[in-house]
């Protein structure tokens, strides 16, 4: 064999060159494949997790899985121009939204961008969209309420402001309905609320936007939307990028309220990614981080303690059950995350009981703390009434002889449950729910035929808004139920009762 030495040394030359090249240019990569929204590149060693990365023709690229040899990133917008061998630039930012005032009123999609046609976003504060949540000396305990203005919610299952408190049932229960009537409730309350859509359709996203505009509350709201067409990273972000919006504003003592809507839609995109990126898959498919990614976001929600300025984050997420099945993986995982959940159960609602709240499984761990004290006191008795209710409505089905007692129950819940009833886009004040509810448990309904329920409950409010306004007055200033009042309240409506009668 004949060894050339100029040639040996050249090669090493040449190699020596290449590796020093290689060093330098470690924020500049390739990409070395391509498709279904996922790019692995090579070349990027300094690359850190979440971080936005340039691709030819402006699309953005989040780094997800940072391997030995490469790394996998999803894209972030129209992909197919990308080709192997194509260069990838870091941007040294993780990925980010803009925050602020600028953003109350405007629906932006899950990277800030406005997508509602009222021109930029003028806001210079950015906030990364992941953080770690605050931590325990941080927190304080939460203690003030968060009326939803819905009587079945703010009597039996309050929430208070800094919870997390879960909506959860089938598909068309009226989910959203409740969220959105809450948000609706918030106005004049100084409450900053941001609606979360994720993966929904266009049309229905544009339907609450409208809901919220007509109604005044997109004056103190921001939308955030990743719709049912957009990639699956934008729908696995939204949540973030929400809360990242509303930790700006809990930061300077104000109070929000946020909404996703709905959180078993960011899972499934988050599961798309997941498998795409070759992550092992667990139980149903789902990535073995797929608690972790709802209980990172929902710890963000919470209470400030005096000394960071006392503000909140309420957070109502979303999830929808297949077939009522609440023992499924993702509702049970959120279920275990939240402070509590609203469970809408279809039977309820097909058989007319809107909202279709099933009292019995839903429940609120920390809203007690955060009732009024009037609430309290005519509501305590409401979730017994009712259990009592449900249970003898199901032996009296039997038809046989009742004794009183036993009827009475039966008559006095036939009448709360139909006094729960809401229709949607009505919140009701505090006060009125509270004279609502007590005219049913003191049982001045019980003589009335059911269908009278409702109709002698709008009627009461009227009047004693218009001839007893000193009562109501008195109600909302002590926000407690003396004696004297108690006495005042039963007098009014008795005397209201006596013209509905007639
Ligand atoms: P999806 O699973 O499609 O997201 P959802 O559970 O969010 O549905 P909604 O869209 O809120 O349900 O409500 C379903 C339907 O029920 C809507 O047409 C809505 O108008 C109606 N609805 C909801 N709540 C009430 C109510 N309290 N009174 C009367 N109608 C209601
Ligand atoms: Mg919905």
């Amino acid at each position: 064999m004949n060894l050339r030495p100029e040639e040996i040394s050249s090669i090493i030359r040449q190699q020596i060159e290449k590796y020093k090249a290689e060093v330098e240019v470690s924020d500049v990569g390739t990409v070395i494949q391509v498709g279904d929204g996922i790019a692995r590149v090579y070349g990027l060693e300094k690359c850190m997790a979440s971080e936005l990365l340039e691709f030819p023709g402006g699309t953005m690229g989040m780094a997800l899985n940072l391997e030995e040899d490469n790394i996998g990133c999803v894209l972030l917008g129209p992909y197919t121009h990308i080709k192997e061998g194509d260069t990838v630039k870091r941007t040294g930012r993780i990925i980010s939204v803009p925050v602020g005032d600028a953003l109350i009123g405007r629906v932006v999609n899950p990277l800030g961008q406005p997508i509602d046609g009222l021109g930029p976003i003028n806001s210079d504060k950015f906030r990364p969209v992941e953080r770690i949540a605050p931590g325990v000396i941080e927190r304080k305990s939460v203690h003030q309420p968060l009326q939803t203005g819905l009587k079945a919610i703010d009597s039996m299952i309050p929430i208070g402001r800094g919870q997390r408190e879960l909506i959860l049932g089938d598909r068309q229960t009226g989910k959203t309905a409740i969220a959105v009537d809450a948000i609706i409730n918030q106005k004049g309350k100084d409450v900053i609320c941001i609606y979360v859509a994720v993966g929904q359709k266009n049309s229905t996203v544009a339907n609450v936007v409208q809901k919220l505009k007509d109604t005044g509350a997109m004056e103190y709201s921001i939308v955030v939307s990743a719709t049912a067409s957009d990639p699956a990273p934008l729908l696995f972000i939204a949540p973030f990028a929400g809360a990242s919006m509303g930790e700006e504003f809990m930061e300077q003592g104000k109070h929000v309220l946020i909404v996703y809507d709905d959180l078993s839609k960011q899972a499934s995109a988050y599961r798309e990614l997941s498998l795409l990126l070759r992550r092992p898959p667990g139980r149903e498919a789902y990535p073995g981080d797929v608690f972790n990614l709802h209980s990172r976001l929902l710890e963000r929600a919470c209470k400030l303690s005096d000394a960071l300025g006392a503000g909140s984050m309420t957070a109502l997420p979303i999830i929808e059950t297949q077939a009522g099945d609440v023992s499924a993986y993702i509702p049970t995982n959120v279920i275990s995350i939240t402070d509590g959940q609203i469970y809408l159960e279809p039977d309820l609602f097909y058989a007319g009981v809107r909202p279709a709240v099933n009292v019995g499984i839903s429940v609120s761990r920390v809203g007690g703390a955060a009732q009024i004290k009037a609430m309290k006191q005519v509501g305590g008795t409401l979730r017994l009434d009712l259990a009592q209710y449900r249970e003898l409505a199901a032996f009296a089905q039997f038809g046989s002889d009742l004794d009183k007692a036993t009827q009475a129950r039966l008559t006095r819940g036939e009448r709360m449950v139909e006094l729960l009833k809401q229709g949607q886009y009505v919140p009701m004040d505090v006060e009125d729910q509270v004279i609502s509810i007590f005219a049913g448990t003191r049982g001045f309904l019980d003589d009335l035929p059911v269908e009278q329920v409702l109709p002698f409950e709008d009627g009461l409010i009227k009047f004693i808004k218009n001839n007893k306004a000193d009562v109501r007055k008195e109600l909302s200033e002590k926000q407690e139920i003396t004696k004297d009042l108690e006495e005042k309240l039963r007098a009014a409506i008795k005397e209201y009762k006596e013209s509905f009668v007639k």
